[in-house]
């Protein structure tokens, strides 16, 4: 069954559920007089329930397992989560009235846990210093030692990931464009943004260019992956195959750039700054075009962080 069936369907029990999804898309004016035949659009993904683009993807994941059965008995879902899935889980999951156990870092910021719990999810910590892939190893440590407690909805391997995106996001995106997006600029937390909007955009047209932010590794960019250092997880759902351009990313003007997008109206976290400079690179040698992002969270999510202190 598809998304919006799903969504339907599963609306009916539980109302909230239907806010997902269908988020406004926005001119973005910063770059209009150095670019005057350039449009950017954001598509502004803190407008769903979870104040993040990844209602997508888990209410996909959540309400595909549901329907399977995977869920029958009462097993826990688990996943581990920089925050926003997290969220997403939380939410989604305990409207539905399932259990949700995440696995996260223990530095991650107290907006983030409180939030989480508000839902009334479970939240196990691995130490921060292990760094963000050892919380997927510690997901993997606890589903191995009881197989049938908990239910793995592997964000980072899962196909509803990518496919929430490709169903909804882009052909959104195709209809608020009226066909007329010419690049799509997004980067890689799980992949299921790039690979599922630049499939489908690829599909309805195969002009349209996929284009990737890549932040430097250190200090990084909250939700994204650095993909350069060997030692990182390559999600196994990401297609490196719609990527047609990568575009790496200053951490420092990601940030500027967030402060940026807040002083227009748009108050989104470090990736959407992330984004937004890579569509600032691509301009610089395009000049002219219909261009798409992403707004990926809501920008109250980082006030802990140094991200606000302007
Ligand atoms: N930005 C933020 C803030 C995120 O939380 C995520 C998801 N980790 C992304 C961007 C990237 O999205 P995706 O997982 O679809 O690659």
């Amino acid at each position: 069954m598809g998304f919006r069936e799903l969504q339907a369907r599963y609306s009916e029990r539980c109302p909230a559920l239907a806010l997902v999804g269908n988020t406004p898309l926005v001119e973005v004016k910063l770059f209009k007089d150095e670019f005057p035949e350039l449009t950017v659009y954001v598509k502004v993904e803190s407008f769903n329930p979870g104040g993040s683009l990844k209602d997508r993807s888990v209410l996909y994941i959540l309400l595909s397992a549901l329907d399977r059965g995977d869920l029958d008995g009462g097993r826990t879902i688990i996943d581990s989560s920089s925050g926003n899935a997290g969220i997403a889980y939380a939410w989604i999951g305990g409207a539905l009235g399932l259990a949700v156990k995440l696995v996260i870092p223990d530095n991650a910021s107290l907006e983030r846990k409180k939030r989480i719990l508000s839902h009334g999810a479970q939240i196990h910590y691995t130490s921060a210093q292990d760094g963000y892939d050892e919380t997927l190893r510690e997901v993997r440590r606890l589903v191995v030692a009881q197989p049938d407690a908990y239910y793995f909805a592997d964000q980072y391997g899962n196909e509803h990931n990518w496919r929430a995106h490709y169903e909804t996001t882009a052909e959104e995106i195709w209809q608020q464009t009226g066909g007329k997006v010419t690049h799509f600029v997004a980067g890689v937390g799980t992949g299921g943004t790039i690979t599922g909007v630049g499939r489908r955009l690829k599909e309805l047209n195969p002009r349209v260019q996929i284009e990737c932010v890549v932040p430097e590794a250190f200090p990084g960019v909250e939700g994204l992956k650095p993909l350069k250092d060997p030692h990182d997880l390559v999600p196994a759902i990401l297609d490196r195959s719609v990527i047609d351009r990568m575009w790496d990313c200053d951490v420092d003007a990601a940030w500027r750039m967030s402060q940026r997008l807040a002083r227009a109206g748009l108050f989104g976290g470090q990736s959407s700054g992330a984004y937004l400079t890579g569509v600032y690179d691509l301009a610089k040698t395009i000049r002219r075009g219909v261009i798409v992002t992403i707004l990926n969270d809501i920008g109250e999510r980082y006030m802990s962080t140094r991200l606000w202190d302007v």
